[in-house]
């Protein structure tokens, strides 16, 4: 079978190329035309001498997934469903803004991880993606869009907000970070991308150590016996291990905060008592605060904080010197926001079974 080529970073690519008794500078040029050009089709790599193109021809291909659907919100922002197969499919976001382009992509299919609240938990754990399909998505968002009149890419950030939890698909989602920050790939800096995580302490270390980009850490509760049931997975790395880990993080972070997410759900973790015991928890870590509203799906067990109590809360986080902001909804028309995604994906859990419709 071909190798799909989207699946090496640099050094991988070049071991690739070395294989076949290629030199490492025939595997770069390849890799700029594939991620820096955009171009999937060997035989235009016109640069690289033909007899090499000509196995490349035959040994190996350009393959992102395959796009099922594409929904675009009146406020610019786009959706896409992509197939990755066996009855799996993941989505990826492109939020457009003054100066910027973010997108918002996809590390697993489904969840293991159960968070209370989100809907990419409720489907369960269908399959890790792989490095192809991870980057596969900034490679195909950025040609689907297009250049703009300066030549530049549309898309300037990258988020690892989409479905899954990437710190559990570690060395693919490391593959694809090491290609979004390669100069002769996207050279995107470090704080330009970012990745977020629930807490997998030692998976935040790995990282740390390997490729360090920005980090969110998924909050939600400034407890452990209320986090331990919305985000299931503190009964294994509980609040102080995990504050801990955010101080090891920030000794090599690109950015010398960590940006706490803390989704607001009415009645459950909003109230200023629960802000203030926040402010306590987190003394020592250097921080900001995304509160985002939380954004209901069908059957979920929660309501969306009022915007008085929002507002309540961040001024208490405000007034203890935390920059707190409130994350504006994008894309409402489209549910393409944070915890909405993939709700028509066949679920293995059964839990809410509908079949995908393929449109060619
Ligand atoms: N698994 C990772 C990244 C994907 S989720 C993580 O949990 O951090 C991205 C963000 O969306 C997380 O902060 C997550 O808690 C939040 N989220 C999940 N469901 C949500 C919902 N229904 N409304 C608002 N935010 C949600
Ligand atoms: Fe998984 Fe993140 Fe959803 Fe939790 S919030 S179930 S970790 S995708």
């Amino acid at each position: 079978m071909a190798e799909n080529l989207l699946n090496f970073d640099a050094q991988q690519l070049t071991a690739w190329f070395a294989e076949r008794g290629e030199k490492p500078f025939r595997a770069r040029q390849v890799l700029r035309w594939i991620h820096k050009m955009g171009e999937p089709d060997f035989a235009a790599m016109t640069d690289i001498a033909a007899s090499l193109r000509e196995k490349l021809l035959a040994e190996a291909c350009v393959d992102s997934p395959a796009v099922m659907r594409e929904e675009l919100s009146d406020d610019g922002t786009r959706k896409w469903l992509l197939n990755v197969g066996t009855g799996n499919a993941v989505e990826t976001v492109f939020i457009p803004e003054a100066g910027r382009g973010t997108l918002c992509i996809s590390s697993q299919a489904g969840c293991a991880l159960d968070c209370a609240f989100c809907s990419t938990g409720k489907q369960g754990f269908n399959r890790n993606l792989s490095a192809a399909e991870i980057i596969g998505q900034l490679w195909w968002a950025n040609r689907r869009i297009g250049r703009d009149a300066d030549g530049n890419w549309p898309v300037s950030n990258v988020v690892m907000m989409g479905m899954g939890e990437p710190l559990l698909n570690f060395d693919n989602t490391v593959t694809a970070l090491r290609l979004m920050l390669d100069d002769h790939a996207y050279g995107l800096s470090r704080r330009r991308v970012t990745v977020s995580t629930s807490g997998i302490v030692p998976a935040m270390d790995r990282l740390r150590d390997e490729c360090p980009v920005a980090l969110a850490v998924s909050l939600h509760a400034p407890n452990d016996e209320l986090r331990n049931v919305l985000v299931p997975v503190n009964q294994k790395y509980p609040l102080r291990q995990l504050m801990s880990a955010c101080q090891r993080y920030l000794e090599r972070a690109p950015r010398d905060f960590i940006t706490f997410e803390y989704v607001m759900l009415e009645g459950v973790n909003d109230s200023v008592q629960q802000a203030r015991e926040l402010i306590a928890l987190v003394r020592d870590v250097p921080c900001k605060f995304n509160l985002i509203p939380f954004n209901p799906f069908p059957q979920a067990p929660y309501r969306r904080s009022g915007a008085e109590n929002v507002r309540r809360f961040r001024d208490v986080l405000m007034q203890a010197d935390l920059v707190t902001t409130v994350r504006k909804t994008r894309g409402d028309d489209i549910a393409a926001a944070c915890g909405q995604l993939a709700g028509q994906v066949q679920d293995k859990t059964k839990r809410t079974h509908r079949l995908i419709e393929v449109r060619s």
